[in-house]
């Protein structure tokens, strides 16, 4: 899933999204709560239609956001109390009220509100946590079964934008969204084993659930210990339902995902490294400013047909980062988040072909062969 954190895939359009390829956008509930407001987005049709991308979207319920807020926010069984990141206000976030914005916001798979622990926590932590994301999980069930009948047999949304104005519904696509929505358990358990296949199987039995988080890596945590979690969740969770890696997204954490069972993962990494100079390539990740690249006439990787790499050379491109010119973010960007979706491609090719072992160790040598450069 390419990352639209606040309603938008940093400087790329959706067009361009949907022309690499890209099938699924992840926004998040806590930010677009705090600005533009969820309500808002519901009275514009709700989140599609606002950011104009008619494709899935998945919102996270913003726990892992909440509990960054460290010294903003207190925690107790009932939720999170915490001051916004903007300007400091306070607010605070229950399993039902999130499950309201999710709904507001109208995005296809919505992940229950959760405790996120940071990912070297002592095991009666790590208990604590995962014991209370599956008591808010319940919670999160009752809340959207309560807002579905609701939507149901309520009455019409509200078709008018904060101005007053009326919205014309033969050129906006109301009414505000009331499809179902389909609730994703996020399983969590910090780095311990015992606590991971607890949290895994009181979900199972609390429901039938239509795919499964994976929670709390890639927060801290040594890769070995991310990869016998994985291991281990491959076999506590079904194999006919997606499971999505949260928060994990750079190219070999997708390879090596992939190859432990997972099936969706996000991260700003393509779009925020872009920003930054850096773009992943078949033989590891390069930074455009450096002076190397200057006289450099080759595209960003021979390998990739995106845009910026069928027409601009890494010379044309260093010089854009270098005179700070808006379309060297733009293009840096766009071929990122080529590259994971192109990545992704081949993944699903190799799976149906029979051939994942060998094409994931083959993929991975190449782009471990030459050591990043420095940022
Ligand atoms: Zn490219």
């Amino acid at each position: 899933m390419a990352v639209g954190t606040a309603a938008t895939v940093k400087a790329l359009d959706p067009i361009e999204l949907r022309e690499m390829g890209a099938q699924m956008i992840l926004s998040n509930a806590y930010h677009l709560h705090l600005r533009p407001g969820d309500e808002l987005i519901r009275d514009f049709g709700g989140l599609h239609s606002f950011m104009g991308w008619d494709g899935p979207i998945l919102t996270d319920s913003g726990g892992f956001q909440v509990f960054s807020l460290e010294g903003l926010r207190t925690i107790a069984e009932e939720g999170v109390e915490f001051r916004s990141h903007i300007d400091g206000s306070p607010h605070s976030f229950t399993p039902e009220s999130v499950m309201a914005i999710e709904r507001n916001l109208g995005a296809d798979v919505i992940m229950q509100f959760d405790h996120v622990i940071p990912g070297q926590s002592d095991e009666a932590a790590a208990r604590d946590a995962s014991e209370r994301s599956l008591r808010w999980l319940a919670r999160c069930v009752a809340a959207l079964e309560r807002l579905r009948g609701e939507s149901a047999g309520g009455p019409p949304p509200t078709t008018t934008i904060p101005s007053g104005a009326q919205l014309s519904t033969t050129n906006f696509p109301l009414p505000a969204p009331n499809h179902p929505q389909a609730l994703f358990p996020i399983v969590q358990g910090g780095i311990h084993a015992s606590l991971r296949v607890a949290a895994a199987s009181a979900i199972r039995d609390l429901g039938d659930w239509p795919g499964f988080g994976i929670g709390g890596l890639s927060v801290g945590e040594a890769k070995p210990d991310m990869y016998r979690i994985l291991e281990l969740l491959d076999d506590e969770l079904p194999r006919d339902r997606p499971r999505y890696l949260m928060g994990v997204g750079f190219p070999e954490d997708l390879v090596e995902g992939v190859l432990r069972g997972v099936d969706l993962f996000d991260c700003v990494a393509p779009t925020r490294m872009g920003r930054n100079g850096a773009a992943f390539t078949s033989d590891g990740r390069l930074n455009i400013k450096r002076a190397e690249f200057r006289t450099d006439p080759r595209p960003l990787d021979d390998a990739c047909d995106c845009t910026a790499c069928r027409r601009f050379s890494r010379g044309y491109i260093r010089h854009l980062f270098v005179a700070d010119e808006i379309l060297g973010l733009r293009l840096l960007s766009l071929h990122n988040v080529h590259f994971l979706v192109r990545l992704m491609r081949d993944a699903r090719a190799a799976i149906m072909d029979g051939t994942i072992r060998t094409w994931s160790r083959d993929w991975l040598a190449r782009y471990h062969s030459r050591a990043p450069s420095p940022e």
